[in-house]
């Protein structure tokens, strides 16, 4: 019987990805070295990704050079009014960092997935987010709309979450959906993605009754990037309104 994250596999599961280990032999993604741990990215290439470490924003995570000791905002979050307590973001935006997550989205390597949320664990190593742990908050992944979602055959931070909710025990809810459609973002600016993103996210039937079950202490929203904040800011926005007060947002890297 092989036991993969503490649950017992069936025989035929067993059977099939030991077969398919035979036949495609595994090996990480990057440097194609061989490895047999159920993992796609080898231990080097996971640990030669760059972290942020301080200093960085408090509100978003954007890191900074030189010698600051006391707890800052960056120039951009002075700005502007977030929903949510803070994003901390593991990875800083890399070549390598960047290939894998859009292999993981685009070109539908979903064994990535374990990978990534074994990397976004890490931000639980930040004391502000103690209390989320201790009190057990609820990880809810950002939705992606049903269209796109068939497109890609899954939602990557769903899978991202599921991931992260085994490993650290803590409860998922996918309590948000996307109404429609919005269309890419990537050119835009930030006032334009909030624009383009108004309205578009709501609680979800399966939230509700969730929430309604379980009054939970805070939400931490799941997402693979956080660029400009504008789609965990409407997230939260949403949350903020109908479920929960506190919220902090948890990212495998910073756009
Ligand atoms: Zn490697
Ligand atoms: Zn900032």
């Amino acid at each position: 019987m092989r036991i993969v994250n503490g649950q017992r596999l069936p025989w035929w599961r067993n059977f099939s990805s030991s077969l398919l280990d035979f036949i495609y032999p595994p090996s990480c993604e990057l440097c194609s070295t061989a490895i047999s741990n159920g993992r796609y990215l080898c231990e080097n290439c996971v640990n030669a990704l760059p972290r942020i470490k301080a200093p960085f924003c408090d509100h978003c995570g954007e890191m900074f050079e030189g010698h600051i000791e006391s707890n800052f905002i960056c120039p951009n979050c002075s700005k502007l009014d977030y929903a949510f307590s803070f994003a901390r973001p593991v990875l800083l935006s890399s070549d390598h960092a960047r290939t894998i997550i859009h292999d993981f989205k685009y070109r539908r390597s979903i064994h990535l997935a374990r990978d990534l949320a074994t990397i976004l664990c890490e931000a639980f190593e930040d004391p502000r987010l103690q209390l989320a742990r201790e009190q057990k908050w609820t990880l809810v992944p950002v939705p992606l709309y049903w269209k796109r979602k068939q497109h890609r055959h899954f939602n990557q931070s769903q899978e991202i979450a599921k991931h992260v909710a085994q490993m650290l025990g803590l409860p998922l809810c996918d309590a948000l959906t996307r109404l429609r459609a919005t269309p890419t973002q990537t050119h835009l600016s930030r006032k334009q993605r909030l624009l383009n993103l108004k309205g578009a996210i709501q609680i979800s039937r399966r939230g509700e009754a969730y929430f309604r079950e379980n009054p939970s202490g805070g939400v931490i929203l799941i997402d693979d990037v956080f660029t400009t904040g504008s789609t965990v800011q409407e997230c939260a926005k949403t949350l903020r309104k109908n479920l929960c007060e506190n919220i902090v947002v948890v990212t495998v890297m910073r756009g």
